[in-house]
């Protein structure tokens, strides 16, 4: 029974192509466990919703193994060229003929040795390349499904209409308080191109992390659009939601983006707007909006509280 996760990832995916099956992860998943002989893992939720940290457990097994590969590759190369420049160092001594074609021989057999060596290499990498790029559409997908922006993990639109309208209603029939942020990065479009597009979606990630720290369990994120953001503050009056977005707003300029060693500070503007008696969800999100509009042109890097 193979138990090295290296190994399993390995024979699970070599089963895949003798199978001719796509390597979605429910495929890895269940070829990875039947080689671990580890049958009851299969339930059927895991199939149809692949766990995000085993999946992450195969790429980075994936990815240990196209390391230990590029290194031997690597090193097999540095053999065979030792041998093609010994080789070429005794030709130019060779007198004879014959001395002459044997060397010549050696290195021919050797630059088809080291064509072939790359080509299996590539076609491997590629193979790999490919397994990966289908992972990360699963990936994709499926936290679609779950309402995850796949991102930012943070909840998605799909998620809002449903949380906004549960929390509208349960504030209304109990007559609690209820607010949401409207928030937005000021001048992502700088980030990207100062520091390229990967920075600046390791920046969505980042100020992610940094709201969901500040916020209670029962407070909601959404991913609004590209660098947009509504919390959702059940039981939350305007007061509360001014406590918490200023210390967002600490936390966030204490705590900037570390990218390939280079700091990147940022600030962010935000709308805040408190739901009214006998208001819709997406009325007092437009007015959270309208509240982002104005700080924005008060100069950003400031919260407005929306007009009731
Ligand atoms: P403002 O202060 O007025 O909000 O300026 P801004 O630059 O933040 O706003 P603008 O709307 O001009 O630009 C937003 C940029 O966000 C443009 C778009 O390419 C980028 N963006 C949207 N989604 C993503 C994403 O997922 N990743 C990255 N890296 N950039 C994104
Ligand atoms: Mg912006
Ligand atoms: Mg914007």
């Amino acid at each position: 029974m193979l138990q090295n996760p290296t190994d399993l990832a390995r024979a699970a995916l070599l089963k895949l192509t003798e199978q001719g099956l796509p390597p979605t992860p429910e495929n890895y998943t269940r070829f990875y466990h039947e080689l671990a002989g580890n049958t009851e893992a299969i339930t059927p939720t895991q199939t149809a919703n692949p766990d995000c940290g085993y999946l992450l457990s195969i790429i980075r097994d994936m990815m240990g193994e196209v390391a230990e590969r590029t290194g031997n590759l690597a090193s097999d190369i540095q053999n065979q060229n030792q041998t093609i420049k010994s080789s070429i160092d005794d030709l130019s001594q060779a007198q004879e003929k014959k001395r002459m074609l044997q060397l010549l021989g050696t290195i021919l057999t050797t630059t088809t040795s080291i064509h072939s060596t790359v080509e299996d290499a590539h076609l491997d990498l590629a193979a790999t390349k490919m397994a990966l790029e289908h992972i990360k559409s699963e990936l994709k997908e499926s936290r679609l499904l779950i309402q995850e922006d796949w991102l930012t993990g943070a909840q998605n639109r799909r998620a809002m209409d449903q949380v906004l309208g549960k929390e509208v209603v349960r504030a209304q029939r109990s007559a609690t308080k209820l607010c949401v942020v409207m928030l937005d990065i000021d001048h992502f479009k700088q980030v990207n191109d100062e520091f390229g597009h990967d920075a600046g979606d390791k920046l969505l990630q980042h100020l992610t992390l940094i709201i969901k720290s500040v916020l209670r369990e029962s407070d909601s994120l959404i991913r609004y659009g590209g660098e947009e953001f509504l919390i959702i503050l059940p039981e939350t009056d305007i007061r509360g939601g001014e406590f918490v977005m200023g210390r967002l707003q600490q936390t966030f300029q204490k705590n900037s983006l570390i990218y390939e060693g280079k700091s990147i500070q940022v600030t962010f503007s935000a709308g805040l707007a408190r739901l009214n008696p006998g208001e819709n969800g997406h009325a007092m999100v437009m007015r959270a909006d309208a509240a982002l509009y104005e700080a924005k042109h008060a100069g950003r890097n400031r919260i407005k509280i929306a007009a009731e």
